[in-house]
């Protein structure tokens, strides 16, 4: 076990795929964060985010809008996050940390006109 001989190319993309089912199965557990304890939903994000930065993978769309990228909490909405659209943009504030996160928007064309 462990030993040098695996330097097969293929080791890396195994290594993601892996990763990648990883990922899949945490991200299932996140979803369905209400049958599940907060202490393991929230251990769910921890790894989640520790294997997409180590494998470099992109953090799946679905759950990268429910915890806190910061202190990695998940959000219960109405709880410990607050969200407010502005200027056709979702704005996103973690109350426990304080951390501000806006999604959409994208081109100014997309924004409403603001008076100041
Ligand atoms: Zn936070």
């Amino acid at each position: 076990m462990g030993s040098q001989n695996k330097r097969r190319r293929k080791g890396k993309v195994d290594r993601r795929q892996a990763a990648m089912n990883s990922q899949l199965e945490l991200v299932e557990l996140i979803l369905g964060r209400n049958e599940h304890d907060d202490v393991v939903v929230q251990s769910s994000i921890r790894h989640l985010v520790r294997i997409s930065r180590r494998h470099r993978l992109p953090v799946p769309e679905s759950v990268r809008h429910l915890y806190c990228k910061t202190c990695l909490i998940p959000f219960i909405h109405g709880e410990n996050v607050r969200t407010r659209i502005s200027g056709g943009q979702r704005i996103v504030t973690c109350l426990s940390c304080a951390n501000i996160r806006r999604f959409g928007g994208g081109p100014k064309f997309h924004r409403k006109q603001q008076n100041r």
